[in-house]
């Protein structure tokens, strides 16, 4: 807690396994010795790290950055030029042409196929082609509106190797949320699919894009891929299927220089705490952060099957299943599917199917798969995997050690991986042959990053200690601006304490200098003038053996200023009952102590999530505080149902 004593697990070290240790990029001391180097000087460390690159007019200059108010920008490489596209695929051709670029593999279980870099770069040019052919010009803004396809992939590479700028909309969202996106970025081009399909079920994405255009006006053109083959509505003049386009155009595009500046891509956030905010990345710096992180946090090797099970439409599909990979030269899998269809083993399965050495998941599909007992896992080998990876949110101990013990079987090092939208890639994590391993720590910074924690007035606070997490510098994979609202970008991350960027999340820094991610800042929670962070009470609570889920909220309480409030979801089996509420609140109440008790215990069915699976704090808030009626923006909500069944049965009447 707030004095940096964690509770048993958290104490629990997981030192570096030294078959691992041996032949990873990077041991313990390489890694202080290089992070150590790329705080002293950036400018020559990012200098070096950007020959990782191939740059059609290399750069003379490195960084030129101010987080002022009155001057805000944010260069790296300015005039250095190079095609992302091409440095994903054209340059692997001479060494490695013939080896697997994308491993496919389809939500049905006998649907997979691979994509050599050869065939890549021939998809990748002919869909340039038909972006051309459709009107497509630099820097136009092209909506990537679709499911875990490989056209998907090719979608992006093609945008980027003709200079439009992609903004993807990840499959799942509705017509309204794809409207307002559409809109923001002015976009007048779509790419979609007839349908996708995900856990054996069908989404209408066309029909989705049509009823958005009933609401986003400025769209010329609408590209169709065939997917499912089902009758979609086309509109004469406006929609146009890929197949026909692409009947006839050349099988060579030229890549087109673009300026390291040049934007990259679009992407909404993924609204857990609000108004998604559209994210501009752009190339150069991008794409080192994004390839440099691959390679050294994942330990990736020549060879290796990397599997990265985000969706593209978030940015943890960006970064780690398109543009670091291949950037790299590795071979990345691609996966349509949901880690419960057609059972719970799937994940597994894939991993044998493919021989997956490195894999790369959220917490909530750790929670969901933890949930179903270990015999799952235990069904399949995993003997090829050598690294896992976790993302998106705080990794409760239990999980953690779950994933370490039962998938892993104490043989892969996990690295949890804490970054943003915002960030471009991974900031604090361990690295696999570094790094001693401490459950539920995303642990120390990655090169070039200076996280520091601070009190609310901005003091910067040392040693031991709870804080608000900031980072002093940028790095080259920075966001650049919020699209068409530079003034916004300042007011969100660069305004609440001059000089640094604010990062939104709060931090625990234990006396080992790891870093232990808190929650959101607004998600704190203060009791009798204690002040807790969401994710200690929750990994609590989900450390019960009954215990599958845990979200905690602030509430207002007369005499504490703040009540705590759980929403628990319980294992398989486990029915509610006023005995296990009991038994939850004493057992926070031993784990953590009485301050952090819960006054309220709710059990949820299912707890409202964004659509890239984290757990939405602030809606649970507004249901705690029974001010349910003005929820604020839902349209990121998987499952608006689950809303409606927590409102019914709230504690706090
Ligand atoms: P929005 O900014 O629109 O409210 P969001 O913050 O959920 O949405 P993302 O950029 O997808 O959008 O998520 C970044 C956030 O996810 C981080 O700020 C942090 O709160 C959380 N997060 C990501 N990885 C980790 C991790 N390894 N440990 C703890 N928290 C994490
Ligand atoms: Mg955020």
């Amino acid at each position: 807690m707030a004095d940096g004593s964690g509770t048993q697990n958290e104490q629990a070290v997981f030192p570096v396994p030294s078959s691992i240790a041996e032949h990873a990029h990077v041991d313990n001391e390489r890694y202080l010795e290089m992070y150590k180097a790329s705080i002293a000087d950036p400018e020559a460390f990012w200098g070096e790290a950007g020959k990782r690159l191939d740059w059609s007019k290399p750069y003379t200059k490195v960084k030129d950055v101010s987080f002022d108010q009155s001057d805000l920008h944010i260069r790296w490489y300015e005039d250095g030029e190079l095609n992302v596209s091409y440095n994903c695929i054209d340059r692997h051709l001479e060494t490695r042409g013939e080896q697997a670029a994308i491993i496919w593999e389809g939500d049905d279980p006998n649907q997979s196929k691979t994509v050599t870099y050869h065939q890549l770069h021939e998809h990748v040019c002919r869909f340039a082609n038909v972006l051309k052919k459709l009107g497509v010009k630099k820097g136009d803004r092209v909506t990537i509106y679709m499911p875990m396809i490989i056209e998907a992939s090719y979608a992006m590479l093609a945008c980027a190797r003709i200079g439009a700028v992609h903004s993807i909309v990840f499959g799942g969202f509705s017509p309204e949320a794809l409207a307002g996106r559409v809109n923001d970025c002015d976009s007048e081009y779509i790419i979609t699919a007839d349908e996708g399909v995900r856990g054996g079920k069908n989404v209408p994405l066309k029909k989705n894009v049509d009823e958005a255009l009933k609401h986003a006006f400025g769209v010329k053109k609408v590209l169709v891929v065939e997917n499912t083959g089902t009758q979609v509505a086309m509109k004469g003049g406006r929609d146009v299927w890929w197949h026909e386009a692409a009947a006839g155009v050349d099988e060579f595009c030229d890549p087109e220089p673009m300026n390291a500046e040049d934007p990259l891509f679009i992407l909404y956030t993924s609204g857990s705490t609000g108004k998604p905010k559209g994210v501009l990345h752009t190339s150069g710096g991008y794409l080192v952060w994004a390839s440099m992180t691959h390679e050294y946090v994942f330990d990736y090797k020549d060879g290796e099957v990397y599997w990265c099970t985000a969706d593209v439409g978030w940015v943890t599909g960006h970064s780690y299943i398109v543009y670091g990979p291949l950037a790299n030269g590795a071979t990345t899998l691609m996966f349509e599917g949901v880690p419960s269809y057609p059972d719970a083993s799937r994940f597994w399965q894939v991993v044998d199917k493919h021989n997956v050495n490195i894999f790369y998941t959220a917490p909530t599909a750790i929670r969901a798969l933890m949930r179903e007992g270990e015999a799952p896992v235990k069904k399949t080998s995993r003997k090829s995997l050598r690294v896992l990876g976790s993302v998106g949110e705080p990794i409760n101990p239990e999980a953690w050690l779950w994933y370490y013990n039962v998938v892993g079987e104490g043989r892969c090092p996990i690295v949890d991986t804490w970054w943003q939208t915002e960030t471009g890639g991974i900031m604090i994590t361990p690295l696999p042959g570094a790094t001693d391993l401490k459950p539920g720590s995303a642990s120390k910074p990655f090169f070039g990053i200076n996280p520091i924690l601070v009190d609310a007035d901005g003091k910067e606070l040392e040693g031991a200690v709870d804080g608000n997490l900031c980072i002093t510098d940028s790095w080259p994979g920075q966001m650049r601006t919020v699209f068409g609202d530079h003034e916004r970008f300042f007011q969100t991350y660069f305004s609440t304490y001059p000089g640094r960027y604010f990062t939104g999340d709060g931090a625990r820094r234990d006396e080992d200098g790891y870093f232990w991610i808190t929650g959101r800042v607004d998600d704190v929670i203060n009791v009798s003038g204690h002040r807790m962070g969401t994710a200690e009470v929750e990994s609590a609570l989900v450390a019960h053996d009954s215990v599958s889920e845990a979200a905690v909220v602030g509430y207002p309480h007369d005499i504490k200023g703040q009540g705590i409030y759980a929403y628990v979801t319980l294992i398989s089996g486990v029915e509610p009952s006023d005995e296990i509420k009991k038994e939850l609140i004493n057992w926070v109440r031993s784990e953590i102590g009485p301050i952090a008790s819960p006054d309220l215990l709710q059990f949820a069915p299912g707890l409202p999530k964004t659509r890239s699976g984290k757990i939405m704090r602030r809606i649970l808030r507004k249901i705690a505080e029974n001010d349910y009626g003005s929820l604020g923006d839902t349209s990121t909500l998987a499952e608006p149902e689950v809303v409606d069944e927590l409102i019914e049965n709230r504690q706090n009447r």
